[in-house]
């Protein structure tokens, strides 16, 4: 019996999901509300890079190619990789692009008898023939929308891509008293190269934030100004959170900090920042 599948998102997981799916013989459908597949790797900033070793951000049956020799990945590289692991799993074609799910139902049984349920699905099992889930989708180009009726779902949504996370502000204290631009990491990461090295040249600019996209974003504004002294890149921080052991700030520059986190190594990383940005 045929069972169909939808699958939310064309990122990496969305991708494998597809692979497994195909390989147990069902027919999936991969909704993708972008053009182009690849989540966050499709809008990164220029100089982003896999922050894992390449060793252990690989899938377990697709290794990197050998033209790919860094540790550390570019975010070109790692969109060819997604692609190729696409073309060579017969994922593409099952893929939507500019399709967005606007809504999903399960239609079968009702709110208090899923509720009563203490195995999965009623039965334990993932497919119910009783039930369906219709999914809505909009295509973003033409804003029309369309129905599907899918016998399983899969959500590879991803926890970075979509609505920026803008903090709340008290009143009177926010962007808006602000005299120059403010602009969230997901926003510039989707400008495009030239664009985004325009933006912040000759610029003052305080990053908000210590974590990946801060770090990157401190490396572009300081790679935009090279040498010029006047330029200040700083990092205000509202939480102590540091991503992994080995802050990565481009191939020639990696520097570990410690494990406890303290002040310390805060000033280290703006000094190395400044550093590069006044040695340009
Ligand atoms: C800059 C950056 C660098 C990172 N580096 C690393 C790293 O080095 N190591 C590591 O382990 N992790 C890293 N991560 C974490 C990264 O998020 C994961 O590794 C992985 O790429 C997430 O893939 P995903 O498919 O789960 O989600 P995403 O890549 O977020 O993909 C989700 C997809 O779902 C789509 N979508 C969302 N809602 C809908 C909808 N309603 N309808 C249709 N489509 C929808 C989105 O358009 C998107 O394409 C990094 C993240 C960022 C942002």
């Amino acid at each position: 019996m045929e069972r169909k599948v939808a699958i939310v998102g064309a990122g990496i997981s969305g991708l494998l999901a597809c692979k497994y799916t195909l390989s147990r013989g069902y027919i999936p459908i991969v909704f993708e509300a972008e053009s182009v597949l690849g989540g966050v790797w499709a809008k990164t900033t220029e100089t982003t890079r896999v922050q894992s070793k390449k060793t252990i951000y690989q899938f377990s049956d697709f290794p990197w190619p050998d033209c790919v020799t860094n540790d550390h990945p570019t975010s070109k590289e790692t969109i060819n990789y997604l692609h190729s692991y696409a073309l060579d799993f017969d994922v593409l074609r099952h893929i939507k692009f500019n399709c967005k799910v606007l809504s999903m139902t399960y239609e079968g049984a009702s709110e208090d008898e899923m509720h009563a349920w203490s195995l999965w699905g009623g039965t334990g099992e993932p497919f119910n023939s009783r039930g369906k889930w219709n999914v809505v989708v909009q295509d973003t180009k033409s804003l029309s929308i369309e129905d599907y009726q899918f016998d399983f779902v899969i959500l590879c949504v991803g926890r970075f891509s979509g609505i920026p996370n803008m903090p709340e502000f008290p009143q009177g204290k926010g962007p808006e008293v602000f005299k120059g631009q403010v602009i969230h990491s997901m926003d510039y990461s989707k400008m495009d190269d030239a664009e985004a090295a325009a933006l912040v040249k000759g610029k003052r600019i305080a990053v908000v934030g210590l974590r990946k996209s801060a770090m990157d974003i401190a490396l572009e504004c300081a790679n935009a100004n090279g040498a010029q002294p006047h330029i200040l890149t700083g990092l205000k921080l509202s939480s102590l959170c540091i991503p992994s052991t080995t802050v990565f700030l481009n191939e020639f520059n990696t520097f570990t900090v410690a494990a406890t986190i303290n002040k310390m190594c805060m000033l280290t990383i703006e000094q190395c920042i400044l550093r590069r940005t006044l040695s340009g």
